[in-house]
């Protein structure tokens, strides 16, 4: 392959970017990267070592210590691996989406993960889910698009996913918590979650999940037809 071509997807919570993203990914032959798969597998390493996710010294002081892996299974599915412990089902604990959301928001972690992505993006095409990829991790990126659904659509689909999980967690729980990680995820002064000027809005409140995808794909069809000159 001459240039790899890169997508952005980003936007709140439960805006369903990691499934249409990897559906994307199928439909077009990208390899898909779940950055918040790789935050949430730092903030696991933190309170494992009996730190705290909101202590900048002591997460940075870590920081070094943290040998992180990503690779992906037979079915194409990525996988985190800790010091070489496959922690990829441990670091989906709902517990662990509040410490991913504190220690994103420490400099020192972002600066961290950042030449991460980047070489990832370099090496392969790629279609990248998370907060920051059209602001600050590939700002050049081929396609950008910001995906978003109301705070109430996005609990409830997180909360269908928590109950086939067989977790017991209340609705208004799950929205409180969609809510205050929105809250912290946008105002935080480190590469804050907000839409990149030049992408393209697709909000999936009314949306089902196959329009959803479609959405998405006929979106990356078209830049990669055109440029995105249309
Ligand atoms: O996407 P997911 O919910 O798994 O991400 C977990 C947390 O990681 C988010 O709440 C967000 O704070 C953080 N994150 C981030 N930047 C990214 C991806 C995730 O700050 N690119």
């Amino acid at each position: 392959m001459n240039h790899p071509i890169s997508v952005a997807i980003d936007g709140p919570s439960g805006a369903g970017k990691s499934t249409i993203a990897r559906a994307a990914a199928e439909r077009f032959g990208l390899i898909y990267v779940d950055t918040g798969a790789i935050y949430r597998t730092v903030a696991c390493a933190v309170h494992r070592a009996g730190a705290s996710c909101t202590d900048g010294a002591a997460v940075e002081a870590l920081l070094p210590g943290i040998r992180i892996e990503m690779t992906y299974d037979d079915a194409g599915a990525q996988r985190m691996l800790l010091g070489g412990e496959d922690v990829s089902d441990a670091i989906r604990a709902h517990e662990n989406s509040r410490r991913a959301s504190q220690v994103s928001a420490l400099p020192a972690v972002r600066a961290f993960l950042l030449e991460m992505q980047r070489s990832l993006a370099r090496e392969h095409s790629v279609i990248m889910d998370g907060r920051d990829i059209g602001t600050v991790v590939l700002p050049d990126a081929t396609v950008k698009i910001f995906l978003t659904a109301s705070p109430q659509r996005r609990a409830e689909r997180r909360w269908k996913e928590l109950r086939e999980k067989g977790a017991d967690t209340a609705l208004e729980q799950v929205l409180r918590d969609i809510e205050q990680r929105d809250y912290a995820d946008s105002h935080r002064e480190t590469a804050p979650l907000r839409q990149a000027e030049d992408a393209v809005l697709i909000d999936t409140s009314d949306l089902t999940l196959e329009q959803s995808i479609d959405a998405v794909c006929a979106e990356i069809a078209r830049h990669l037809r055109t440029g995105g000159a249309e």
